[in-house]
């Protein structure tokens, strides 16, 4: 018989391929995320439901034909969340039963558009592409040629792979909605982004002012924490969101809170606040699941939309 967390998982499915395929959401994020922890929940309590097909255990969504297909090195995976302090205290206290020892932190704003992963070689951009499924993604290279905030040169020979958000500035994103001949307004930055930068003709994304941020160096080059390896991006000409930056576990909850009021002041829209471990020996230690990484949390601003008559409808499936 057809229960909740088969009405839960339809849901989420339709909603993420309106979101992720479609650029065009059906829920809000804050309705998709309330729907998603019921289905967590449900799950935790009945774990012989689990399967591979959950939205829980899948991270993004296939990526589109419209363009090639790359194959990650290393799978580009989702974040876990929380939704209040103490969830986010009871993650720092898991990390530090692990380590043995409470580790070194580090929190970013975290920016709402999408993941994007920049691979050079010779000092070259050669490739750059989506998320996707966090196994396969689409290439958009020719599409982020167009970005100038994406460098296309870099004073570094080897191999190396940055990842980094690719996102609609608030002030582009309110100019491309009133374009006329657009065929219908974009729901909020973050589909602009994804719609603009997944076009078949690099033109018209040449024309949206897409920009960047780098937050993660995948290649292994001579640094040992996250700190180092943002200010080694910094110097080969990467922008790095100004407000990152190193926190002690004792100002964490403070820093969160100062993060949180400077929504709505920035360009760009934020949807809450990365933490993540600082050291590079202490990721390995904690590894990853198979959908997020242990060592990184998003702790996820209240949300500014109302929820609205949509979920009421999706919590009644
Ligand atoms: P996520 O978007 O919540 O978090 C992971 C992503 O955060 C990364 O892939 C990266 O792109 C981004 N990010 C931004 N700043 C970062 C930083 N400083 N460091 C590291 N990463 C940073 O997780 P997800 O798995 O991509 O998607 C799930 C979320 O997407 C949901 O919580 C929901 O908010 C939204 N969603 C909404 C709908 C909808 O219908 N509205 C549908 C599906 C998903």
């Amino acid at each position: 018989m057809r229960d909740r967390i088969d009405a839960l998982r339809e849901l989420l499915d339709r909603a993420s391929y309106a979101y992720y395929v479609l650029d065009s959401p059906v829920l809000t994020d804050a309705e998709y995320d309330v729907l998603y922890r019921e289905l967590v929940d449900l799950e935790r309590a009945n774990p012989g439901r689990i399967t591979d097909a959950s939205p829980t255990q899948r991270v993004g969504a296939p990526p589109s034909r419209l363009f090639a297909p790359v194959t990650h090195t290393d799978p580009m995976l989702s974040i876990d969340n929380v939704f209040d302090t103490a969830e986010l205290e009871a993650w720092v206290d898991r990390l530090a039963r692990l380590l043995g020892e409470t580790p070194d932190l580090f929190a970013e704003l975290k920016i709402d558009g999408l993941a994007l992963s920049l691979r050079y070689e010779g000092g070259v951009l050669l490739q750059a592409a989506t998320r996707g499924d966090g196994r396969i993604g689409e290439d958009v290279t020719a599409n982020v040629y167009t970005v100038d905030a994406v460098p296309k040169r870099i004073a570094y020979q080897d191999p190396l792979e940055v990842r980094g958000e690719i996102y609609l500035p608030r002030s582009a994103f309110e100019a491309l909605n009133r374009d006329p001949t657009l065929k219908a307004p974009f729901a909020n930055p973050r589909n602009a982004a994804a719609g603009s930068l997944r076009q078949k003709d690099p033109r018209v994304t040449a024309s949206r002012g897409l920009a960047f941020f780098a937050y993660q160096l995948e290649s292994p080059v001579l640094c040992s924490t996250h700190e180092e390896s943002l200010d080694y991006l910094a110097s080969l000409g990467f922008r790095i969101e100004p407000h990152a930056s190193p926190v002690l576990r004792e100002n964490l909850l403070e820093r969160v809170q100062e993060l949180d009021r400077l929504r709505g002041k920035l360009d760009y829209e934020t949807d809450g606040v990365v933490i993540k471990v600082n050291s590079l020996a202490q990721r390995v230690q904690v590894g990853s699941t198979s959908r997020a990484p242990r060592w990184v949390i998003a702790y996820k601003f209240a949300p500014e939309e109302q929820v609205t008559r949509l979920l009421a409808i999706a919590i009644s499936v």
